[in-house]
């Protein structure tokens, strides 16, 4: 089914580590599923998330993109030097009331819980500070020290209709609870800057890892208070190593940087991530060409498994 107005696809890496394998097919993948649909792809830093994002990373991952092949059509957005705009976002929260101000630490909320819930990153915030103060100015005077901002979480389940993985109901009050969307240190939080920037970009369709799921639910809360549009989200399942767990950004794990470093040839890589994601593709191609080969339909559903063979075979594909 294609749509009437053209799609808007978006790569976001987070420059908080190496990109391995696993960005690898999810970028071509976005790449390649707005481009098979003549669109336009548009490139964003994540790096918001200031503690983890080590410098020289930002370098490191537009390298690591290129190499790949990838191209984006317009220069790169980096998160943080667009304050302002979040900012304001922020501030038009706090104008409609959906926000209130939170003077809780992370440990406080933890202890709050009367059970540690399993599985979860972050506690599900009890609700501590809602009514609890007039303004964040107020809140930080009588508490005496930093307040962030968190969402008021509507009650009640929402649909998340996605265009690959099957429809799902969350209740985001229930699993997470309110969610900070101004970090106490004022910056603003991820999933706020995602939805603001998403809209700023004017981007349409975002397809990433399905881990990501339970925040699209988040997003959905924050597009409906802010007024703005619902892209087309497609999940894709993750890639995975021999024992079935996810690749994740450790230095241990393989980072794009060592196939090249190692004399790799890209072509190779996007190969293994074509014909991985049910495309019919030469031995070694180019991002640019294997557009045409991408269909939605024939992404298999479960995760893709790179095993030690598939490495060795990486490997030993020199340019
Ligand atoms: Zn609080």
């Amino acid at each position: 089914m294609r749509r009437a107005s053209p799609v808007v696809g978006r790569l976001a890496p987070s420059p908080t580590g190496l990109l391995h394998l696993g960005h690898a097919r999810t970028f071509l993948c976005a790449f390649w599923s707005a481009r098979a649909a003549g669109g336009r792809v548009l490139l964003r830093m994540e790096d918001l998330d200031a503690p983890r994002v080590r410098p020289g990373m930002i370098d490191a991952a537009l390298r690591d993109l290129a190499w790949l092949g990838l191209e984006w059509d317009a220069a790169p957005l980096v998160q943080s030097h667009g304050l302002p705009r979040l900012q304001a976002a922020v501030a038009e929260l706090v104008r409609r009331g959906a926000t209130y101000p939170c003077v809780c630490s992370r440990a406080e909320v933890r202890r709050a819980l009367s059970a540690p819930q399993a599985g979860e990153v972050e506690p599900r915030y009890p609700g501590t500070c809602r009514e609890r103060f007039p303004s964040l100015e107020a809140a930080e005077r009588r508490a005496g020290r930093a307040a962030g901002l968190r969402f008021r979480v509507p009650d009640g389940e929402v649909e998340i209709r996605d265009a690959f993985a099957p429809p799902a109901r969350y209740d985001v009050a229930r699993d997470s609870g309110d969610f900070v969307v101004s970090k106490r240190d004022h910056t603003p939080a991820y999933q706020l800057a995602v939805v603001v920037d998403d809209a700023f970009q004017g981007v349409t369709e975002v397809l990433r890892g399905d881990d990501l799921l339970p925040s699209t639910a988040r997003q959905w809360h924050l597009q409906r208070a802010l007024g703005l549009p619902h892209p087309r989200w497609i999940h894709l399942p993750l890639v995975v190593d021999d024992a079935g767990r996810r690749f994740a950004k450790r230095a241990d794990d393989l980072s794009l940087a060592e196939l090249r470093a190692r004399g790799v040839d890209p072509r190779a890589v996007v190969a293994w991530a074509a014909r991985a994601s049910g495309m019919v593709v030469p031995e070694r191609v180019t991002a640019a060409q294997a557009s045409a080969a991408f269909a939605l339909e024939s992404v298999p559903r479960e995760p893709v498994r790179c095993d030690g063979q598939t490495l060795a075979r990486l490997f030993a594909a020199r340019g």
